[in-house]
């Protein structure tokens, strides 16, 4: 840009120069004529200067203006954010001291195989990892059961010390919590009638899609689909809504999925939409307790022990879901 506009002014004094010696003017004229070339070439290149740094000052302003709007949007959205986990924590009962020698585990037992009911007793994969974690901290490990959309913020408030309930790391949620290295990778998938199948995320737009409330299926409609899912309080009661026809297609993760359509001869599931990873949570800022909980997950995992328990939980859920299909069924239980 300076080299054009210099270019520019020589050439004006150039031709000045030319024009002046061809008209054969006095040598005073055509010096003269020269110098006002050259004092125009000179002040076009000052305004030209002038006008680009306007224009960048322009520019510089505009971009200014955009960054700090950025900077306040950025804001508001980090206090929403703040305030939205604030008010659950504040919505959670308020911490209490676990029971001497003991650590808790919160969780929401309707998860087969990571945590389920057996009788009145909470069992599962899950329950497991967070009975060797209390083992290694030398506690009895006591269980708390709660909707899963509590679980985080009643670990925050401090009602427990682990929380485990498949739950997927997510960006979101790392900013809430500290994860334990993941102890399995899974994902979530359609849950559909036989007769008319899901297969690719595409097909359940505009459909009605049941989800279990605060999980990453509801996160995957809102957001890959782009709607609102009908939310229910567990896989069991969006797949009993799937069943009773109130909904075109369920959302949930592989797992407990392959529970609810075990011995459902009409019903099937897709393959994997996602890939996530389940870990423990625990209330930030605990590196030791972090450490601890890493040094029993991995020693599972290393150990085979991990494999036998999933193995162990799997068929256990298994029999139970036979158990429960022989009941006459349950009317479904929307929120
Ligand atoms: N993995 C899913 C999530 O974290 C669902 C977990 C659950 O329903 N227990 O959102």
């Amino acid at each position: 840009m300076k080299y054009s506009v210099c270019m520019f002014a020589a050439a004006v004094a150039a031709s000045a120069l030319f024009f002046g010696c061809s008209k054969s003017d006095s040598n005073k004229d055509i010096l003269s004529s020269a110098k006002d070339a050259v004092s125009d070439a000179a002040t076009a290149v000052k305004d030209t200067a002038a006008a680009a740094a306007d224009k960048t000052a322009e520019v510089a302003t505009a971009a200014k203006d955009k960054a700090a709007e950025a900077v306040e949007a950025v804001k508001d959205a980090g206090a929403a954010a703040a305030g939205a986990v604030a008010g659950a924590v504040a919505g959670a009962a308020a911490a209490v001291a676990p029971k001497e020698g003991t650590i808790r585990m919160i969780t929401e037992a309707t998860f087969p195989p990571y945590e389920f009911r057996q009788g009145k007793e909470v069992v599962g994969i899950d329950v497991e990892i967070c009975k060797a974690i209390a083992k290694a901290l030398g506690k009895e490990l006591a269980i708390e059961d709660v909707e899963f959309d509590s679980v985080l913020p009643s670990l925050i408030a401090g009602k427990a010390e682990l929380a485990a309930a498949g739950i997927t790391v997510t960006e979101d949620r790392k900013m809430q919590v500290d994860f334990s290295v993941p102890y399995v990778r899974t994902g979530i998938v359609f849950v559909y009638a036989k007769a008319t199948p899901f297969e690719k995320g595409e097909q359940a737009k505009g459909k009605k899609v049941g989800v279990q409330n605060g999980t990453t299926s509801a996160d995957y409609v809102r957001e890959k689909l782009g709607q609102e899912p009908e939310m229910f309080d567990s896989p069991a009661s969006a797949f009993a809504a799937l069943k009773a026809g109130k909904v075109d297609v369920v959302i949930a993760d592989i797992d407990p999925a392959k529970a609810v359509i075990k011995g459902q001869d009409g019903y099937d599931i897709s393959d994997l939409l996602t890939v996530e990873e389940y870990a423990v949570a625990i209330k930030k800022g605990q590196p030791e307790l972090l450490a601890t909980v890493n040094k029993v997950i991995n020693g599972l995992k290393d150990s085979g022990e991990l494999d036998k328990i999933t193995d162990d939980m799997t068929a256990k859920a298994n029999a139970m879901a036979a158990a429960e299909e022989a009941k006459p069924a349950e009317a479904p239980k929307a929120e």
